[in-house]
């Protein structure tokens, strides 16, 4: 933990995220290491593309890939990767986007992939001037819907690798490279946040693109790796539409380290870390009449437990969108990760805490835990009004 708490003076509340990485919690914490890169070369000058190309060099290191670059982040790397997709390196054509001339400018996409991770998907894909073609149904994708979509106008196709997506009925990574590329057709792959830096290349993806302030504990930035014409035709949008997403000195250096850092970070000594404190949260919440605490592993099979909290209003005396909404705003706010509370449950993710902070997510679900059990009433604010009032806060900003 930081000796000293800049939050306090902002007048920000200290919040503690038991959610995982979530860009509005302010992604990760952010490893010593990039943290001294980033103070060592903010008040030099570089040549940019230099330290770009030895950010490749890094890149391509870890990731297998031929080549790689930094940009402002991963939504910022789909757009980069269509549209290099799109232009090649006609410099004309990239100044352009996101008008296309001529037009091959279809983006094949699942239809269960296109999911918000904040944003949607396919805004991503349309920003470069990409048109989306949307593969199959929900829940449903074969073969012949992707034979089918591809033609001349076809210039990538975008797989998602997410717990977001829907996780069956899809056509595998390698099923849709090998239809991809029997018809000539790059494939990007979104890992924004998965472990793996090599898995998806070597399954045959041409380009595959990274968030650096998830699990690499980097800053806010987006790693783009693979094929180097692909990768370089993405990196030539930095003089068009990827303008608006450069990635500084800073970022591009605080990401190499981040790597670095990565690679060599004691992986088995954070996870047993982090069974501790679920092993800490179990006991906690054992007995308690209507709570349930189940330990499970990361649905796209990251390192990662997390643990599953169910409640039954009935016997806990409040409901489980409640009981998030009370850790939320208590002291000090303990926010869950609640993306899936209208099935009466929500997660404990202990990837992003600091030591000590487990001890008071235990504290502070038992003493919610308890002022719930002594109501004579069940707390139960219907589920809709969660829903109707989600953006009121955002609506009123910046008061
Ligand atoms: C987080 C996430 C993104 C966006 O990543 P940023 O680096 O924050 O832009 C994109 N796709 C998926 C699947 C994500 O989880």
């Amino acid at each position: 933990m930081p000796t000293e708490d800049i939050r306090a003076s902002l007048g920000l509340r200290p919040v503690i995220n038991v959610s995982g990485t979530m860009t509005s919690l302010g992604a990760s914490i952010v490893v010593p290491e990039a943290i001294a890169a980033m103070t060592a070369i903010l008040p030099q000058f570089v040549e940019i593309n230099d330290l770009q190309r030895k950010a490749s060099a890094v890149i391509a290191r870890l990731t297998g890939g031929e080549a790689g670059f930094v940009t402002a982040s991963c939504s910022a790397g789909i757009s980069l990767a269509v549209a290099g997709a799109m232009t090649g390196a006609d410099l004309l054509a990239i100044e352009k986007l996101p008008d296309v001339t001529p037009e091959r400018n279809e983006v094949l996409v699942q239809m269960g992939h296109v999911v918000s991770y904040g944003a949607p998907v396919d805004q991503a894909i349309r920003l470069a001037g990409g048109k989306v073609v949307l593969i199959g149904q929900a829940t449903s994708a074969h073969r012949y819907h992707m034979e089918n979509a591809i033609n001349e106008k076809t210039a990538a196709a975008v797989y998602v690798v997410s717990h977001h997506v829907v996780d069956y009925g899809l056509l595998k990574l390698t099923e849709f490279v090998e239809i991809a590329h029997a018809k000539g057709v790059p494939v990007i792959v979104d890992a924004a946040s998965e472990y793996d830096l090599r898995i998806f290349l070597e399954q045959g993806a041409d380009i595959v693109l990274y968030s650096g302030h998830k699990f690499l504990g980097g800053p806010t930035s987006g790693i783009v790796a693979g094929k180097k014409d692909l990768v370089r035709n993405a990196f030539l949008q930095n003089m068009g539409i990827g303008r608006g997403m450069k990635a500084g000195k800073e970022s591009v250096f605080g990401v190499m380290a981040a790597l670095e850092a990565w690679e060599k970070r004691d992986h088995d000594g954070i996870r047993a870390r982090e069974a501790g404190y679920l092993q800490l949260w179990r006991e906690t919440l054992e007995g308690r009449p209507g709570v349930t605490a189940l330990i499970e592993p990361d649905p796209t099979d990251n390192p990662l437990d997390r643990m599953r909290v169910i409640i039954c209003e009935q016997q806990a005396h409040i409901t489980a969108w409640d009981l998030a909404e009370a850790l939320a705003r208590g002291t000090p706010p303990i926010i869950v990760r609640d993306h899936e509370i209208e099935h009466r449950h929500f997660y404990l993710d202990p990837c992003n805490l600091h030591p000590g902070q487990e001890a008071i997510v235990a504290r502070r679900l038992a003493d919610e835990l308890d002022k719930a059990a002594a109501s004579n009433e069940i707390i139960a604010t219907p589920l809709e009004n969660r829903s109707r009032h989600r953006f009121d806060s955002a609506l009123r900003w910046p008061d």
